[in-house]
């Protein structure tokens, strides 16, 4: 007896990881906006134009501030400030 081999998936679209955000999306939906990253890193360190607007604890030196060198924004999580489109680990850059 022959098992029935039901729908096949092929037709479903896969879904790709950005390797810059490391989030999921399709290919057919990805536009030079739909990345959202920094394109610098979170530091710890004085604010180049003196101002602090993280607050500082107890512990923390006077001079400390926490930050994305490319815009200032203080929340490690905060949205990039740079977009661009998806990049796939399966993509080769030319
Ligand atoms: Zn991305
Ligand atoms: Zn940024």
């Amino acid at each position: 007896m022959e098992k029935g081999r039901g729908h096949s998936q092929g037709e479903k679209e896969k879904e790709k990881t950005c390797k810059r955000c490391k989030r999921p999306y399709k290919p057919s939906s990805n536009s030079s906006s739909s990345c959202r990253f920094h394109p610098s890193f979170f530091v710890c360190r004085r604010h180049d134009d003196q101002k602090r607007y993280y607050e500082l604890g107890p512990d923390d030196p006077p001079y400390a501030a926490k930050f994305f060198d490319c815009c200032g924004a203080e929340d490690p999580d905060a949205p990039g400030c740079t977009t661009t489109s998806h990049a796939s680990y399966d993509d080769v850059d030319l």
